[in-house]
């Protein structure tokens, strides 16, 4: 985002330097295609988080720069925000929910310790007679970002926002969750989701959002969705029946 923020405002600057010489003839016919250009331009400026920057021309072309809205992530945050963010630590366990969020560019894969585990559960799984194929493990900030557009254009923002999280607040982004078995609530009645439910911890799993813990967690039940905490505190959040938030304390 540094990158279009500064690109916004230099923009900005070419947005005064032109409506300057608009009124300019010699300028107007240099600038054949001036409305599409100063469209452009415009739309480029009110996607700019600068609301304290002063403009140096009136006029009905920069009253639009003042609009106080600036980009926004889904999140209600300014991209901005993603920028200096710094990650989340409670008690030493990364955490990423709807309110703590990670910087925009943090990881590049699956953490991995985590994916280690995560080969030994499936070994054990396919032992025990199931599949449990990972469906979804890293997902980067801009990965997410696409991937919750596309809820929000089939379901909703509403509805999205209880299954997808919004980017930059995507567990998937710490490499240390991962969607397996099958991505769907009747996987919960499955034999596999039933095994998945009790021995991902010791392979040092949690199943992040369990059911009846919606409100706290912000999402819908995910049987699929198993988050690496290690086999130690994995097993004892598994015996709490708390959901992660509630056993770190915060609620
Ligand atoms: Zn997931």
């Amino acid at each position: 985002m540094k990158h279009s923020i500064r690109k916004g405002i230099l923009l900005s600057a070419l947005l005064g330097a032109f409506l300057l010489t608009s009124g300019c003839t010699a300028g107007m016919a240099q600038q054949p295609q001036e409305h599409p250009i100063a469209e452009q331009q415009k739309t480029e400026v009110e996607a700019t988080p600068e609301p304290t920057r002063t403009p140096e021309v009136g006029g009905k072309g920069i009253a639009a720069v003042e609009e106080p809205e600036g980009p926004l992530a889904p999140s209600g945050k300014s991209y901005e925000y993603y920028e200096t963010v710094e990650p989340t630590y409670v008690d030493g366990v990364l955490l990423v929910n709807k309110e703590y969020a990670l910087p925009r560019d943090y990881g590049n894969g699956e953490d991995a310790t985590a994916y280690q585990a995560l080969l030994k559960l499936q070994r054990a799984a396919r032992w025990a007679g199931y599949s449990m194929d990972l469906m979804s493990g890293y997902r980067s900030f801009e990965t997410q970002e696409e991937l919750y557009n596309d809820y929000v254009a089939v379901d909703g923002v509403e509805k999205a926002d209880t299954y997808s999280a919004w980017p930059g607040h995507s567990e998937h982004q710490t490499g240390l969750a991962f969607d397996v078995g099958w991505v769907d609530l009747q996987f919960a009645d499955t034999p596999a989701g039933r095994w998945l439910a009790n021995h991902a911890h010791e392979y040092g799993f949690i199943i992040r959002y369990p059911e009846g813990k919606e409100d706290i967690t912000g999402y819908q039940y995910e049987p699929w969705h198993i988050r690496y905490l290690g086999v130690d505190l994995a097993t004892k959040v598994h015996q709490s029946g708390l959901c992660l938030e509630e056993y770190l304390g915060l609620i």
